[in-house]
């Protein structure tokens, strides 16, 4: 029977749903946001091993991006000295760790997941100002973190540790089969989901029986400051997780170039993840589990209910201004519902998308994370105003307090099918809509960008929604999903699985075979004595 994911943890807000008393979380919300707002400005350490450390290279000053000169904190960045005493540490620490029963490790990390709990408004309030994160957002970020620790976790319980009995081949042996852990992770991850990512990818190698030598994204050191600090509360040993902040090319290189590492977990952009499978295995092969970019359709088809479609493909575009890997990024409709389709779309994008400081209570729509990305929206809407039509959008929003932040519009380009714009990553809310004649159109269309992660599709046919199943190239897939036509997935409920450049090992984040990667398996077979 299927669990059902509310009932495990009280009233939760995650992507799509919530069940709480709206007026009391934002009060709770209010309240950790001031906190947050006063703790902002000090300096920060690395933590490698336990010790308080300064890095070998510029601070890092993290900023908010809604106010760019608003200063969260200066947090020191490591380079190779740094990545080195952290990778001893965890060499250190991790014989110790991996050879404690897995109940303990199981019981460490729950804690760590109750403790997430116990400060979500806390964590909620800090991404939001860091990443530029609705309320509601935010909140599901924190959710989800503790949850897929317990998921993982319940790994571990439901194989015993990952130890089974075998069958025998002569009457006088014993066979065991036992998974065990590698060594030392890398962990690296992005700014998106600063703290659900960091802890699922952490908390499965760690209780798995690895030490982790973590490495935040450059715009979200104060949320991993958190996470380690509740490791550490939790109890798991200071010398198997260490917090190493820095840059991509000055620590997040080093660190998985490092030979004490034995496995590299990383979520991020496919350009760096590529590299990192192609360099990490040189003497031998190294588990490299990579979780990456995309670019994901929703395909609308001419039976298709258009309020549902446009409300899913809205919500599915413009939650976090599209800078989720699941984001909606590209539209196929059927010719013949075209109109209508970008008609519904367009209202409802004026309709709902309320832009503004999104730590406030009604904003949903806040800034872009960096000037980068910015110049990239703007390089996207060049060209698509050369290629196509753009619908909407396309300016940077600079009225008032937005002249402060990263602003920018929902913008929506109707393109022809071969532009570019439906095929690159672009991390910006910027929405490519192309018709097509039909579902083979429409699949062929879909599955030739490089990317496979998440995938959806309206329609009223069931014989449709079963060959897109079957056909499209993407490891997420829903169907008339009007909360978010391709976002939105859960610990438990929705395996986050990217196929072709969008993932590496072919078994997703938040599904049932995750922990078991960050683990080798070894036979051991006893002949005689009490087999
Ligand atoms: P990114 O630029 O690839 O950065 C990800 C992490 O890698 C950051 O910590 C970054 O450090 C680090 N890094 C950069 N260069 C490196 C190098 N040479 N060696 C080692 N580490 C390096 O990605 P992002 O902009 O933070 O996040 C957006 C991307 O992540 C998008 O492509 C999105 O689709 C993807 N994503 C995928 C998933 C998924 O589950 N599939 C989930 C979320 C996001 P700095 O921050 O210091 O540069």
């Amino acid at each position: 029977m299927a669990r059902d994911v509310a009932a495990g943890g009280g009233q939760k807000i995650t992507y799509t749903t919530s069940d709480v008393d709206m007026d009391a979380f934002h009060a709770r919300f209010d309240e950790a946001l001031e906190a947050v707002r006063a703790a902002a400005g000090e300096e920060h350490s690395l933590w490698l091993g336990g010790r308080e450390v300064g890095g070998s290279h510029e601070p890092i000053a993290d900023v908010t991006p809604m106010d760019t000169s608003f200063l969260l904190g200066r947090f020191e960045a490591a380079g190779e000295e740094e990545v080195a005493e952290a990778v001893a540490a965890g060499r250190r620490g991790q014989r110790a760790w991996g050879g404690r029963p897995w109940e303990e490790r199981v019981e460490i990390l729950r804690r760590a997941a109750s403790l997430i709990r116990e400060r979500k408004h806390r964590l909620a309030a800090t991404m939001s100002l860091e990443v530029g994160k609705s309320r509601l957002e935010s909140m599901g970020d924190a959710e989800e973190s503790a949850d897929l620790i317990d998921y993982y976790c319940s790994q571990m319980e439901d194989t015993d540790g990952f130890r089974r009995e075998m069958a025998r081949v002569t009457p006088h042996e014993r066979n065991i089969d036992v998974l065990r852990p590698y060594g030392v992770f890398a962990c690296i991850s992005p700014f998106n989901f600063p703290l659900a990512l960091s802890a699922g990818m952490s908390s499965a190698a760690l209780v798995a029986g690895n030490a982790v030598v973590y490495k935040p994204a450059e715009q979200t050191p104060w949320t991993g400051l958190l996470l380690y600090e509740i490791y550490m509360e939790a109890g798991v040993p200071s010398d198997v997780f260490s917090y190493l902040t820095g840059r991509g090319e000055e620590a997040g290189e080093p660190l998985w170039r490092h030979p004490g590492v034995d496995g590299v977990v990383f979520t991020g952009s496919r350009e760096v993840g590529m590299r990192i499978h192609a360099g990490l295995s040189r003497e031998w092969i190294k588990p490299c589990l990579m979780e990456l970019g995309g670019k994901n359709a929703a395909i609308v088809m001419d039976t298709a209910d258009l309020e549902a479609a446009a409300e899913g493909v809205a919500r599915g575009a413009w939650g976090l201004q599209n800078q989720k890997c699941s984001a909606t990024s590209r539209v196929y409709v059927h010719r013949d519902v075209a109109d209508e389709f970008v008609r519904l779309l367009l209202e409802r994008t004026a309709e709902d998308v309320v832009v503004g400081d999104p730590t406030e209570r009604d904003v949903n729509y806040g800034p872009l994370i960096e000037p980068s990305s910015v110049e990239r929206y703007e390089r996207a809407v060049a060209r698509a105003r050369e290629e196509g039509e753009l619908l909407t959008g396309g300016g940077r929003l600079t009225d008032g307090d937005l002249g402060r932040g990263l602003y920018v519009e929902p913008a929506v380009a109707r393109l022809p099918l071969s532009s570019e714009l439906f095929v690159r990553e672009l991390f910006v809310p910027f929405l490519a809509i192309g018709e097509v004649s039909g579902l083979d159109d429409a699949l062929r269309e879909t599955n030739r960008a490089p990317y496979g992660l998440t995938s959806g599709i309206f329609t009223g046919r069931d014989g449709e929604i079963e060959r897109f199943f079957d056909e499209v190239e993407a490891g997420v897939t829903y169907a008339n999903k009007r909360t978010g036509a391709t976002t939105g997935a859960w610990p438990g409920a929705q395996p986050f699985c990217g196929w072709k450049g969008s993932g590496s090992t072919g078994k997703g984040g938040c599904g049932p075979y995750y922990v078991a990667q960050f683990m080798r398996e070894q036979s051991r077979t006893v002949i005689g004595g009490d087999a």
